[in-house]
């Protein structure tokens, strides 16, 4: 049986690091799981990587013989990127945005999120892919905690109305299976149902 343990020298002192590496060897520990929280250190402020710390942390950790996994940083879009997107907060039930101040708080139906995702993650990609001890990826981190399935912001309403568009044959269908002659409830497009709240 492998033992791993997941680590985050961004939070410690850089003198400690060697030191760490050499305890987890010695306790029998074969691989180290990386920077699953390290957005707003890898990129701290637009366009701005710094792939140093975690190059150096990667070395070290391989210098004792330690297998890496690597993590996309994904679960904790940087608070720049949060001011500059608003749109990709989670939103609840009635529309209030899930602020900025834990982590998982943006929407996987953000076309904006999306295409951040897909810039980061292929720019670490490219750094560490030939690395020799990095031997695995995690991508994000435990999706759906904190709640955060559901959301119901601007861009999952739209989600919604494409779902709804595919499920049935009309608008004139959605009407007649869900009764909504009922209180006056009929719609007029899809693009007019909001998600149930
Ligand atoms: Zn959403």
């Amino acid at each position: 049986m492998s033992i791993g343990v997941c680590y985050f020298p961004e939070h410690w002192p850089r003198e400690q690091w060697e030191s760490d590496a050499r305890q987890m060897a010695e306790a029998g520990i074969e691989y180290v799981r990386l920077a699953e929280f390290s957005w707003g250190v890898i990129e701290p402020t637009l366009g701005g990587l710094d792939f140093s710390w975690l190059d150096e942390a990667v070395d070290i950790l391989a210098d004792h013989g330690l297998n890496v996994v690597l993590c996309t940083p994904t679960a904790t879009p940087p608070k720049w990127l949060v001011d500059e997107h608003p749109e990709i907060l989670q939103a609840d039930p009635d529309g209030t945005p899930r602020h900025f101040g834990s982590r998982r708080h943006y929407c996987f139906n953000s076309p904006r999120y999306r295409e951040e995702t897909r810039r980061i993650v292929s720019e670490m990609a490219a750094h560490y892919a030939d690395h020799p001890a990095v031997v695995g990826w995690q991508t994000d981190n435990e999706f759906g905690c904190h709640g955060t399935v559901r959301c119901y912001c601007e861009d999952c309403s739209a989600a919604f109305s494409e779902w709804l568009a595919a499920k049935y044959d009309d608008v004139g269908d959605l009407n007649e299976q869900w009764g909504t002659t009922f209180w006056s409830q009929q719609y007029a497009s899809f693009e007019a149902v909001d998600p149930p709240r």
